[in-house]
């Protein structure tokens, strides 16, 4: 019993009497609390050290689940669904790679080429919906150097600080997609003499982030709060994504292209060209030509396009993803008790006039819009059982409108 009393937990001193349970190691005791408590204090300590905390690498999504869980939101894509998707997977394997490995995994930033409204975005969006890091999408557009109006490269760090409820070490293993990037690119091929503050020099602080090093990053963004203490961020693990139009770029790919068939290979070297989708020869140089640094190039070493949207894959967007345009409004109605339906002809007519007004993905939305609106305006008080939207019905909405009003929306 003395024996009892004597004995006490090394690290809180209350004696065995008075714990539950008192473990006995080589020169002391811990009790059952202590231990529980050292337990979580392990824990949460590996936790903010490892980049690769967290993950379970047995539940992360493989390459092929991620594009199957893209393919139900995005239509077609597929070059751009892989890349991302296997990319994405080599991320969480570089964040899940013990330091003291001898061969290190390089990250492999990745940039997106394609017409606007072909999916960048929705690409973005949609993968951010099960990744199990902080994500972002910032726009180029708004950057400037340092000391211009427009905001800093250091901003695009603030969104993903904020992402991450400004857990640092969350930060650093997120994903960033910058969108229009190539709003950036410098005006013309040569270096120029004058000042070019939203290109080149936007570009070469954007280097810094992309291939790794640690950045001050204004807490609470822009140059508003000068007096805001900086949060130093590390970008070695961060992965990004760029995303562009590069509108244009399709005549300096055929140039490179025509001017590489030319000469004693030639025979040897042409190859059936689609001029229907320049956008798939797509190469480093064609970036360069277009006006990003041969250093930004290279340290976005994954190179991928996207389709320009035919009409084929316009109809499928209409009706097909998993919150399809028309899945939409047939959700709205539902919530008045109406269960709308649509003659098939209808969607036939809607893609016809995006394809004729030139309005792509994003003007199917426009012209169901304007089809809709006096039904919606009248269904919630008239509540019918059932409403059809006939073919000659939308013919007589979109008549009353002038669709080229949408040409820039
Ligand atoms: P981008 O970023 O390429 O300019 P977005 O991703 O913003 O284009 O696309 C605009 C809209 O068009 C999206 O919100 C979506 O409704 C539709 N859209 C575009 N491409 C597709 C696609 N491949 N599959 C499904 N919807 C698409």
């Amino acid at each position: 019993m003395a024996d009892k009393l004597k004995r006490k937990c090394s690290f809180c001193g209350r004696a065995e009497h008075e714990v539950t349970l008192l473990i006995t190691g080589m020169s002391g005791y811990i009790c059952d609390e202590c231990a529980a408590q050292a337990f979580e204090i392990t824990k949460e300590a590996l936790r903010t050290t490892k980049p690769g905390r967290g993950l379970d690498f047995e539940k992360l999504p493989k390459p092929q689940e991620i594009k199957s869980f893209l393919d139900k939101y995005v239509i077609g894509q597929d070059e751009a669904k892989r890349y991302l998707a296997v990319s994405v997977y080599n991320h969480y394997k570089r964040l899940l790679q013990p330091d003291d490995e001898e061969v290190e995994i390089e990250k492999s930033n990745i940039i997106m080429v394609g017409s606007t409204g072909t999916g960048k975005t929705l690409l973005a969006r949609t993968i951010a919906k099960l990744l199990h890091v902080p994500f972002t999408i910032v726009d180029a557009t708004v950057l400037t150097e340092a000391g211009y109006v427009g905001e800093d490269i250091e901003s695009i760090l603030t969104r993903l600080l904020q992402v991450a409820d400004y857990d640092v070490t969350e930060a650093e293993r997120g994903i960033v997609f910058i969108d229009e990037i190539d709003k950036i690119a410098r005006k013309s091929d040569n270096p120029s003499i004058t000042r070019d503050v939203s290109g080149e020099g936007v570009q070469q602080g954007l280097l810094k982030l992309l291939e790794g090093s640690v950045v001050n990053v204004p807490p609470q963004g822009g140059r508003k709060h000068p007096e805001q203490k900086m949060i130093p961020v590390n970008t070695r693990n961060i992965l990004f994504i760029c995303g562009g139009a590069f509108d244009g770029i399709e005549k300096k790919i055929a140039q490179r292209l025509n001017t590489h068939v030319v000469g004693y290979n030639a025979a040897s070297n042409v190859y059936k060209i689609d001029k229907n989708n320049m956008m798939q020869y797509i190469a480093p140089q064609d970036l360069k030509s277009f006006g990003l640094i041969p250093e930004i190039i290279g340290r976005l070493p994954i190179l991928t396009y996207l389709n320009p949207l035919d009409r084929e894959a316009l109809r499928n967007i209409l009706t097909e993803p998993k919150n399809s345009i028309i899945k939409q409004y047939v959700k709205l109605f539902e919530m008045d008790g109406v269960k709308l339906q649509f003659e098939p002809e209808v969607y036939e007519y809607v893609v016809d006039k995006a394809v004729e007004y030139k309005l792509g993905a994003r003007g199917l939305r426009s012209i169901v819009e304007t089809i809709m609106m006096d039904v919606m305006f009248d269904i919630p008080t008239s509540q019918p059982e059932t409403y059809t939207v006939t073919l000659d019905y939308a013919k007589k909405q979109l008549a009353k409108t002038n669709l080229s009003r949408l040409q820039n929306s």
